[in-house]
């Protein structure tokens, strides 16, 4: 027989992989599938472009479509220049919390989501249940995508999605989506006493970000939508956050970067977004073009999230409330792989221990009581299937 870990010691062993999203996860990946595979669930994966990574996903109970998906990730945000009391990969229990880089987001969830697919494999559930563990979710969710579309291919389809980022076990019903751009304004240098003769990209650069301005400003004034109104703030945003260009005060600059993204209502088209944002790019390299010919704006595509818009009677809503007693209306600002989900055509809810705010932090934590609240679910939703 087996050894079958509590779910304590399952988050114990995957924080001790240093899954960093830049590093590989395969060691994670190898032991989760071995742990898997020692109670008689085949796992499958989907590895990235170079390999290095992979996703995992497996299904147990009856060989039929409409099961629940317990979604989660196996990457964490970089300790790197934080001060963390204790190894930030081992977990520590201190003060009624356990300490670890993960627990909170998500190794915490991924720990219960395979504890409970243990436990529907010997229980024998009458409804399926799957668990679906991606990479590169904290480099913009990339991962989650060819994952869900590789599950499709290898699993019986499933119905409903259960994505346990922290969300203090409420049930999450909406987040806005997100398209991030890499701006590189490629100017031209001439001495500043002859700018007219050259193309500056920060004072280019600078009509981007101008437009972002004016864009936020119109949106503000903007009556919200109803779905518009959950939010905090109730419209689309657009964000610079970081910066670089230029060699001297008197040189017009050659080269100026920048980042640009947008955080967008779930009821609203991102693509208009994108295209509004791209226009906008063209209109402004005619002018540097109109100086210097060769002078360009390079746009690299970051990535784009699908927002999770609020479902019409959504199975994934549903269950979340009628396990965790929830009622209320919650809508967050950060996205997650909900919105992916949603747009391959399952019904997708946010439901998981912890608190956000512990996430990515130094000391990162999740209190003992978030996490057997998680355990408790996962006990409800076995009963239930
Ligand atoms: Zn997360």
């Amino acid at each position: 027989m087996p050894a079958r870990l509590s779910p304590y010691e399952i988050m114990e062993r995957l924080v001790a992989f240093p899954t960093v999203s830049r590093d590989t996860n395969l060691p994670l990946v190898d032991w989760v599938e071995d742990y898997l595979k020692s109670h008689g669930i085949t796992a499958h994966r989907h590895y990235n472009e170079d390999n290095e990574k992979a996703a995992i996903f497996a299904h147990v109970g009856p060989e039929e479509e409409g099961g629940i998906v317990l979604s989660g990730h196996t990457d964490v945000v970089p300790v790197d220049g934080q001060p963390w009391a204790s190894d930030p990969f081992t977990v520590v229990e201190r003060d009624g919390k356990y300490y670890g880089r993960g627990c909170c987001d998500m190794k915490g969830f991924d720990a219960l989501s395979i504890w409970a697919l243990v436990e529907a494999q010997y229980r024998g559930v009458t409804r399926p249940l799957q668990l679906a563990l991606s990479y590169d979710e904290e480099i913009g969710c990339t991962g989650a995508p060819p994952m869900i579309e590789r599950m499709q291919e290898v699993l019986p389809k499933a119905k409903t999605v259960l994505v346990g980022e922290p969300s203090m076990m409420t049930a999450v019903t909406a987040h806005k989506g997100g398209r991030a751009f890499w701006v590189h304004m490629h100017g031209f240098e001439v001495h500043s006493s002859l700018m007219h003769t050259g193309v500056n990209a920060i004072m280019y650069g600078a009509k981007l970000i101008e437009w972002a301005n004016t864009i936020n400003a119109e949106n503000m004034a903007r009556t919200p939508s109803d779905v518009a109104a959950l939010f905090e703030p109730p419209w689309t945003t657009v964000h610079v956050g970081q910066i670089s260009g230029g060699t001297a005060h008197n040189i017009t600059a050659k080269d100026c970067e920048f980042g640009v993204d947008f955080r967008i209502l779930p009821d609203e088209d991102p693509e208009m977004w994108r295209e509004l944002f791209l226009a906008k790019v063209a209109e402004v390299e005619a002018e540097m073009q109109a100086v210097v010919p060769e002078t360009r704006i390079e746009i690299i595509e970051k990535f784009g999230l699908p927002g999770l818009a609020p479902e019409q009677q959504g199975e994934a809503e549903a269950i979340a409330r009628a396990i965790t007693g929830d009622n209320g209306n919650h809508v967050v600002s950060y996205g997650t792989e909900a919105g992916h989900f949603q747009t391959a055509g399952y019904s997708a809810v946010v439901c998981g221990p912890g608190n956000i705010e512990q996430a990515h932090q130094p000391d990162e934590y999740i209190t003992v009581a978030q996490f057997n609240a998680g355990h408790d679910f996962m006990k409800r939703l076995l009963d239930r299937l």
